[in-house]
């Protein structure tokens, strides 16, 4: 974080914080629901409790809300501990509110002899007939009245197991008057007859995500519990059961989740995708979460400056997805080594060149020479782009066409002299004349060419598949918009390349190394990739629209 950039107002309150003493040091906590994979949007909760843990040398602990057991898997724990590390993120401890499952009953025995909670036996129908509507005051359910003593020989018996799923529930018991409709005696506890990924069948009653989140931040004496707006009017309640319980006052705090045009970004949207079959995996490289952008060649450098540039607001807003590729450009740009790769083969001869020969030429690997460089192998017959090549040359065409000269990247200008066809009519071979003297490196010619193209030597070329992806939605808003989201879904999405050629030097690339195909875009080597069938990513193409109009944030 730059020192000049003006403090988020979290920045502000903890500051305030540390300086009047309020807190010696701060303790902050990541709390993913283990039920999905993360997604961008976590990225940005990750990158500021993270961050703030690091910037004012306090801690973050991550803990797994894991008190809902029917969703929830530890293939889910697995990929999240996974995906904050990549992040670049070290928590202080690793924590499960199903840890403090004996303290959260102890806590709720305690609120119900303080008379702050009773079980009722109402129906979820009943509860919400009865809970009335935010100007419609609530009524008392018939339980509300029940004593301590019953209260507590119910809850235990519901604890014991006696009763069935939905029978009986532990209520707060605060103001069915209340204008915070969370406050019209919420629910704490549920029985739920259900195996849960750590405790097994200890449990058959669950607390609810309220009573749970924020007696969990008590527990271990999180100062700063931040979470999104829509827990703006739990907050409440958060400070009534820390104020009746007497626990540690953790204080919660609000921020503006990320919204990303041309995507979606709820857990159980995503789990659609995947589970219908839209995408390939929860690591799909079109997906927006974590493992996704990962295997699609993202950087974690990359993602860090997205969350850092977006900054922390209290107001809802819509982010542009070509923020987040400016981002990532801006990181590849400095750290992809440069390689060649031709997406669309086409065969060029230089015929003028000796048969059987090859040379090793010396290619750059980035964009200064602190990047080294290479040697790529170069000979008679090269591939290069299809599209680098008109049958007649338009206008202000500085490639390939009949009469016109190129530089081929890292080796010499050649001329362009004639081209053959296929029995279809489509050009199968290009036949050019290399002028010596231009080696690159070593020309004593003093021609100059307006064009340079990428090519590999089809003796030395070694064959690969690569993907090419676009946007995984067709609209700006697919969340938003009328019906369901996946109508909006772009079938063009995925295009698969199964004949590319790249330089053999790629033989050794490994999937944590990002490359700039010259001219084609940044890639990765994608993790279904084997030695005998190379498989690329494509990242994200070269062009750079967008920077522009970034610079002016
Ligand atoms: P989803 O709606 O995608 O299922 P969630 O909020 O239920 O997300 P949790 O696992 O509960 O997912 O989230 C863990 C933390 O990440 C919470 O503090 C939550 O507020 C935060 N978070 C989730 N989505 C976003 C987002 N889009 N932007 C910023 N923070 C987010
Ligand atoms: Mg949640």
């Amino acid at each position: 974080m730059s020192e000049e950039k003006s403090l988020n107002f979290i920045e502000e309150i903890i500051e305030a914080d540390l300086t009047n003493g309020k807190y010696k040091t701060i303790l902050t906590r990541f709390p993913p629901e283990p039920n999905g994979y993360l997604h961008i949007g976590h990225a940005k909760s990750i990158c500021l409790n993270f961050g703030l843990g690091i910037k004012y040398k306090g801690k973050t602990n991550l803990r797994f809300d894991d008190t809902n057991p029917v969703k929830e898997e530890t293939e889910y724990v697995d990929s999240i501990k996974e995906d904050v590390q990549w992040l670049g993120f070290n928590w202080e401890k690793e924590l499960y509110a199903s840890d403090y499952f004996d303290q959260l009953y102890l806590l709720a025995v305690d609120l119900i002899k303080k008379g702050l909670a009773y079980v009722d036996d109402s129906s979820p129908e009943e509860i919400a007939a009865l809970k009335g509507t935010p100007t419609v005051p609530g009524m008392a359910s018939a339980n509300r009245s029940r004593s301590i003593e019953e209260n507590l020989q119910l809850f235990s018996e519901m604890k014991a197991g006696k009763y069935k799923d939905g029978e009986k529930v532990l209520r707060g018991k605060i103001d069915m008057e209340s204008p915070n409709m969370h406050m019209r005696d919420p629910l704490l506890y549920r029985i739920k007859h259900a195996h849960h990924h750590r405790t097994g069948d200890a449990w058959c009653i669950y607390p609810m995500y309220d009573f749970a989140h924020g007696q969990s931040d008590s527990i271990e004496n999180i100062t700063h519990s931040i979470c999104t707006l829509e827990f703006i009017p739990h907050r409440e309640l958060y400070d009534w059961l820390i104020e009746k319980l007497g626990t540690f006052s953790s204080q919660q705090y609000e921020f503006a989740r990320l919204n990303m045009t041309y995507t979606v970004m709820s857990k159980r949207k995503l789990l659609q995708l995947v589970t219908e079959g839209h995408v390939l995996g929860w690591d799909d490289p079109r997906m927006p979460t974590i493992s996704g952008m990962r295997r699609r060649g993202f950087t974690a450098e990359s993602i860090r400056n997205f969350c850092d540039k977006i900054g922390i607001a209290r107001r809802e807003n819509m982010i542009d997805f070509s923020l987040l590729e400016f981002c990532l450009r801006e990181d590849l740009n400095k750290s992809a080594l440069r390689v060649m790769g031709v997406l669309d083969p086409l065969i060029l001869i230089i015929t003028n060149y000796p048969d059987g020969q090859t040379e090793e030429l010396i290619s750059e690997n980035g964009p200064d020479e602190d990047y080294g460089t290479r040697i790529v192998s170069f000979s008679k017959t090269l591939w290069v782009e299809r599209e680098d090549f008109m049958e007649e040359a338009a206008k202000k065409w500085f490639r390939l066409a009949p009469g016109a000269t190129v530089r081929l990247k890292s080796a010499y200008i050649v001329k362009c002299d004639g081209f053959t066809k296929d029995c279809n009519g489509v050009v199968n071979e290009i036949h050019c004349s290399y002028l010596p003297e231009t080696k690159s490196g070593n020309d004593t010619s003093g021609i100059s060419v307006k064009g340079t193209i990428h090519w590999v030597s089809v003796a030395h070329a070694v064959p690969a598949e690569v993907r090419l992806y676009e946007r995984l939605f067709k609209v700006e808003n697919p969340g938003t918009e009328e019906g369901d989201f996946k109508k909006y879904i772009n079938e063009n999405s995925l295009k698969i390349i199964p004949n590319a050629w790249v330089e053999n030097s790629l033989l050794s690339a490994t999937t944590t190394t990002r490359y700039q195909f010259l001219r084609k875009g940044y890639f990765c080597l994608d993790k279904e990739s084997a030695p005998n069938k190379l498989v690329f990513n494509r990242t994200v193409t070269l062009k750079d629209a967008y920077s522009k109009e970034v610079k002016k944030l």
